[in-house]
């Protein structure tokens, strides 16, 4: 509150301003969570529709802040408009390659861990040299990790975007397209995209089991990811019904509640032992 005085906001402005200084207060007090520990990876598990068993996991961060958890929809434009998601981000992903590393030693199971990364973390001129420093100490398979970028951000700067990624995949490294079905791409704009995978997003899942236009959207998805060698995987699975329909489109993979919420990695571990272990 003393920082946003002396930048002149008053301390019971009208909303706007509070809303401001909010967002201040928390632009600083973002800036220590890396040094203060504050951070933490939970992992929700990625299931192959033709096996049933775990082959991946979504690394979704939260940050425990004074007494409480603050979920990523609450921080992460705020670390990305300071700039502070670049640091984070490589906190972020290192971390996730470490708990990959640790899954395999306790399980014996390869899953793949896949990381969020915006846009301004692509654009970081460091990111690629970065990523290999990570890839090296952690010691992580590069087919081990992928990278989930969503289709909005794809839209605003493709050409620069687009070179980051093909040095992502020289390594091995995967990408998916996240959010995939609530952006514009067409077939011939994904065809020149260097991605592996196609997330389609949890708001076509949660129509699927409804009436037959939003069922042939959700089929069409599959089928263009068939087209362009992808593999696709269905967001927000909750029920049986919505896998069931997604088994009979053809989709390859399915993340959600029915199978498992986010869960810290020792918890995921213990999940991998279930799941996979038989
Ligand atoms: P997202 O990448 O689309 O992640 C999926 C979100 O859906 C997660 O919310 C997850 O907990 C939630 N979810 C998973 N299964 C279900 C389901 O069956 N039903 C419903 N209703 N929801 C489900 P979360 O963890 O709150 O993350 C929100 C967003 O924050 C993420 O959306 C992602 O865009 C961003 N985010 C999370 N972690 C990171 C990160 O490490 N880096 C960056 N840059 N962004 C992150
Ligand atoms: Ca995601
Ligand atoms: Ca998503
Ligand atoms: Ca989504």
């Amino acid at each position: 509150a003393k920082k946003t005085n002396r930048a002149g906001f008053s301390e019971f402005g009208h909303e706007y301003e509070q809303q401001l200084q909010h967002r201040l207060h928390m632009a600083a007090e973002l800036r220590h969570c890396v040094e203060r520990n504050e951070l933490k990876l939970m992992f929700q598990a990625q299931i192959c529709l033709s096996t049933m068993n775990i082959i991946g996991a979504e690394a979704l961060v939260r940050w425990h802040h004074q007494g409480r958890t603050v979920p990523p929809n609450d921080f992460i434009s705020t670390a990305e408009s300071s700039g502070y998601i670049v640091p984070m981000g490589y906190w972020i992903l290192e971390e996730a390659c470490k708990q990959q590393v640790n899954w395999l030693a306790q399980t014996g199971e390869e899953i793949v861990v896949a990381v969020n990364v915006s846009v301004r973390q692509l654009k970081d001129p460091h990111f690629i040299q970065r990523m290999d420093e990570i890839l090296l100490t952690t010691g992580i398979n590069t087919s081990s990790l992928e990278v989930e970028i969503t289709e909005s951000m794809m839209m605003e700067d493709s050409d620069g975007l687009t070179a980051i990624l093909h040095q992502i995949r020289q390594r091995g490294v995967h990408v998916a397209l996240d959010d995939f079905g609530t952006g514009y791409s067409s077939l011939s704009y994904l065809q020149k995209l260097p991605i592996s995978h196609l997330k389609i997003d949890r708001s076509f899942i949660n129509k699927i089991t409804g009436n037959k236009e939003d069922r042939a959207i959700t089929a069409l998805m599959v089928r263009m990811g068939e087209l362009l060698n992808m593999k696709v995987i269905a967001e927000g699975v909750e029920s049986p019904e919505q896998q069931q329909e997604l088994i009979r489109l053809g989709c390859h993979e399915a993340q959600g509640y029915l199978y498992s919420k986010p869960l810290l990695t020792e918890d995921f571990i213990d999940l991998l032992h279930q799941i996979n272990g038989q």
